[in-house]
This record gives C-alpha cells, structure tokens and sequence, in this order.
C-alpha cells in the first residue's frame, strides 16, 4: 500500500536520485539525505515508516543510523543497500531486525519490489500482533464482565497493561464526575506515588482525559500526570479510558530507561484493553451507584415501617380508651344520645382495623408474624366473617350467598388469619360493588388443599392492574375507594398470610362485570390418615 513515508539514505548522488525518484513514482512520500548523520537527524524531527540506507557511508553507516532511528522509533522498518555482503554484516543486520536487503547495481522495479514486500511484511507483522494482543484482553474480558468491585478491576487492568506491554509501572487514575477531577484508583509496579488531584485538563493525564485522545512521548510519567523523568530512553504512553465516547479515566504506562521503547503493537494493545476496561469500569461504577441508592432506599424502607408501627402502638392505647370508656356510658344515655355515642364507636372501631392492618404488615416484613395453625370448618369460619359485615351489605341491597359443598373437608390454618384474610376480601367485594349486586363465597377440595373463592358482579379490574393490587400501598385509580376509604394494604396483608400458610391467591376479574378472588390453603390431614 503506497503513501508510507520512507528516507532514503545514500552518499551517492546518482543512487540516491534514482532510487528516490522510482520511489516516488511508486507513490510513496519520499524524503533523501546524503549521509547517515543526515538521517539520524532528519528521523528525530519526522517520523518513517521505512529507512532505505547504504550500508556503506562516511561518517556513519547504514546500519549505525538505523539501529539510532530504531532506539526512538522502533516501529521503523529498514532496508539496506549493500554492494558486497559480509558475513558480519549479515549478522549484525539480522541483530537490529533489518527487514531487508538489495544490492547494486538495482533497477527501480526491482526497488520497488522490495520495499512493497518489506512494508507488507510490516504490515503483517502488526495484524499478528494485534490478534496476539486479543488473548489477554480475551482473558482480561470475562473477568472484567464478571467484576464488580471496582478497587479488583482497576488493580487487574494495571497489571495486565503493565505485564503485556513490559512496562515498569502503570497508573489508573479515574474521574470524579462531581468534582470534575482524576484521582488515582490502581497502580502496579514500582513508580513515584504521588496522590495528588488532578483538573480535568491538567497535566498530561488531564490532557489525555479532557481530549480522549492518546499520547505518547519520551520521559517518564508520574500517575499525577507530569513528567518526572526525562531521562534517556525512558518512554510513556497515556490512553484515555473511553465508554461510550466519554473518558472515564485514564491509565499511564512507563517503561524504564534502557528498556524498549513502546511499540505500536503496544499501543494497539492498550488501545483494546483500555477500551474493555473502560466499560467494565462504567458497569462496576454504575452498579456500585445503585447498590448505594438501594442501601439508601432500604434504610429509608426500613425506617419507614418503623415508624409507622411505631405510630400504629401509640394511637391504639388512646384508642383504646375511647372504645371502652364509650362502651362505658353507653347505658346512662337518652336514645338520641346513644345513636351519636354508635356513630363514635363505629369510627373508633373502623380506625382500629386500620391500626391492626399497620401492625399486621409490620410484622409480616419483619417476620415477627406467627402461625398457630389448627384443623378450620371453612363454612363455621365464613359465616363468622359474613356475620361481621352483613350489615354493610344490607346497606347496599347485596345479595349474599355462601356455597360450600356439604362434605368439604376442613383447612389446617391460624382461625385468627383466616378470619383476616376473609373480612378483607369480602369488604373489598362489597366496598367495590355497586348497590344491589351479587357476592358469593365458594369451596373448592383440590387436591391437597382447598380453594376459596369470593366472587363480586363489582366494578372489576382493569388488565394490567391485577397483579399489581396485590402490592402494598396499591390502589387502582379511579376506584371507589375514594368514597370507601382504605390505606391499599388489604390484599397485600392477605396475600401475606395466604402465603405463610403455604397457600396461593390470585384474582380473575372482567372490568364492568365483576371480580373473583381465590385462595389455596392446605386441606386437614388427621395424623390417622383417616
Ligand atoms: P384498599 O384498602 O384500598 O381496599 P386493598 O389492598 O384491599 O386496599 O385493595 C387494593 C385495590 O385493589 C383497591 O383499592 C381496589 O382498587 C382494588 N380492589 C380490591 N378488591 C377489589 C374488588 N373486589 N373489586 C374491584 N377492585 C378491587
């Protein structure tokens, strides 16, 4: 592939000229200097892709300049013109990795043949090591994914960049989105430790993350991003660490003075590894963000219910004493006296059901609840719950009717839960069917249990909103509720219990034409097995 850029070194002017001009007309960028001084000088201001030298000049030879330009810029590749070959020469050729040779006399043809296999040998060479580098970010990457503490991540990235690439030490700084500064989160190997804070924009590292662009250069790196050492041969490399085209960090390599300078291979790398790491990283962020705001939510949660029982055990005591003392003078009152006193006492009672769902939910989330279960009658358990209610259901003109089939065998449950979980569906079914319907309390023996069903020709529920009334707090919106009253905590009681039981509920409801709640709990076995 023509445009590399190639220096021609040659202290004969006439094979300079022509190889430059075959050069050029193969379409690469050429650049000729008459020495090998010349062409030490010329690689420090420009980088080459490829060296073509005379491996025979004053002052300094061929293979000289190239292993100079090697030691800045070892990514260049050479090619050296020989008119005799020795076998010293030969050696130390193959010792700096000259990729190949041509001798004079040569044709433009023949030049160009060689330096179009030398660049695709180049070429070659990198995609191996790009595929190579592919292994360990391999590696890297399941770990990554499953990783989401984040001190872990950022210590295994360092040290995989710093093993993969021989540098002597690496720094992971990150950024403090708020704060809009790096702070260092991972280093590995040995290198100055400096703490300090850096500016978006500050330094090399500040650079690196406000741009998200790469940079490379001759001098050690410190992880606060300045260059501490300048020393001969010593070489960093600065990547920002991108997810979804936002720099999340950065992470610094140095490699020591007297140790090669990095590659593009290297570079490729790090390329790949840094941009694993920065979406691992972002995931472990992220998930840390939201394992805080659900320990947040929890500790709101939990000091939540805490204070409503706590409210829930301070009003019933003065509750407590209107009921009784209500009761009280109930006697010493004219009629019209008593009928207000009922009025009172209905409201006190309605306020203590409440009071009693508060606590009930309360001790379901802490597990506090108890089961005492016993052997039931269904039909001598809810004709107690119908006889609480009925007169709520005389008030509206519904019809009740409780079938249960004559030999339905008893439940094994707690006659007090039971009792809770029929008084709220039954005062659901009438609170939420109009004046003169249909409710119906139904048994089922299924196998090891028994289903009860409480079936309204109500107001329904609407798809999509069934399964939510079973959480707590729920109410379908425009529901008569408003007028009936409520905390939404009803069923989500009522499913509790069911499920301590062992139990199942569920409700099948047709909006406009009525609900139908059902409950399993498990059948008597008599020890007997009679
Ligand atoms: P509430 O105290 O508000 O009745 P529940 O938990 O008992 O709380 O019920 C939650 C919501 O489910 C009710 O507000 C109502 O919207 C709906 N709901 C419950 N039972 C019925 C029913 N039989 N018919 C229609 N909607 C019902």
């Amino acid at each position: 592939m023509a445009g590399e850029r190639i220096l021609i070194a040659d202290d004969e002017p006439d094979v300079l000229a022509v190889a430059t001009r075959a050069l050029v007309q193969g379409g690469y960028e050429v650049t000729g200097v008459p020495s090998g001084v010349a062409a030490v000088e010329e690689a420090q201001r420009h980088n080459y892709d490829m060296l073509i030298a005379d491996v025979k000049m004053p002052g300094m030879s061929g293979l000289r300049a190239y292993r100079l330009i090697k030691e800045a810029a070892p990514d260049t590749i050479g090619l050296i013109i020989t008119g005799y070959g020795t076998m010293e020469m030969a050696i130390e050729a193959v010792r700096l990795g000259v990729n190949a040779f041509i001798l004079k006399p040569f044709g433009p043809d023949e030049l160009r043949a060689t330096v179009a296999r030398a660049l695709e040998g180049r070429r070659l060479a990198r995609e191996n090591a790009r595929l190579r580098a592919l292994l360990p970010v391999h590696e890297l990457s399941r770990t990554l994914v499953a990783t989401t503490d984040l001190e872990r991540l950022t210590t295994q990235v360092a040290s995989l960049a710093a093993r993969e690439t021989g540098a002597s030490f690496c720094s992971l700084l990150l950024l403090d989105d708020e704060a809009q500064e790096l702070y260092l989160a991972a280093t590995s190997g040995a290198g100055s430790k400096a703490t300090r804070r850096l500016k978006l924009g500050e330094g090399i590292a500040g650079w690196v993350a406000k741009t998200g662009e790469t940079m490379a250069l001759q001098g050690a790196l410190a992880e606060d991003g300045a260059v501490v050492c300048a020393g001969e041969g010593a070489s960093s490399v600065c990547l920002p660490l991108l997810a979804q085209g936002r720099a999340i960090g950065v992470i610094s390599l140095v490699k020591a003075a007297g140790a090669p300078p990095f590659t593009e291979a290297d570079t490729d790398l790090l390329t790949i590894l840094a941009g694993g790491a920065a979406a691992a990283i972002a995931n472990a962020q992220l998930f840390t963000h939201l394992q805080r705001a659900y320990e947040r939510l929890a500790e709101l949660d939990h000091r939540k219910s805490e204070f409503i029982s706590l409210a829930a055990h301070e009003l019933r005591s003065p509750l407590a004493a209107v009921i009784t003392y209500a009761t009280l003078i109930e006697g010493d009152l004219s009629d019209e006296a008593r009928d207000h006193l009922h009025v009172i006492l209905e409201a006190a009672m309605r306020l203590n059901l409440l009071l009693d769902d508060l606590l009930n939910l309360r001790n379901l989330d802490t597990g506090t609840a108890v089961l005492h279960p016993e052997p039931v009658a269904l039909d001598a358990a809810t004709g107690q719950a119908l006889g609480a209610l009925v007169h709520l259901a005389q008030a509206k003109e519904q019809q009740v009717s409780l079938a249960l089939p004559p030999e339905l065998p008893q439940v094994f449950a707690d006659p007090q839960k039971l009792q809770i979980i029929l008084l709220n569906l039954l005062s659901n079914a009438i609170k939420f069917t109009p004046n003169g319907g249909l409710i119906t309390v139904e048994a089922l023996p299924d196998r090891s249990q028994v289903v009860v069903s409480v079936r309204d020709s109500g107001i329904g529920i609407p798809d999509g909103e069934r399964e939510r009334i079973f959480e707590r707090f729920y109410q379908v919106a425009d529901s008569l509720r408003r007028e009936q009253g409520g905390l939404g905590l009803g069923l989500s009681i009522v499913k509790g219990m069911v499920e301590m039981h062992g139990g199942r509920i569920w409700v099948e409801s047709q909006p406009g034409r009525g609900s139908t709640f059902s409950f399993s709990l498990p059948k008597w076995q008599s020890p007997a097995g009679a």
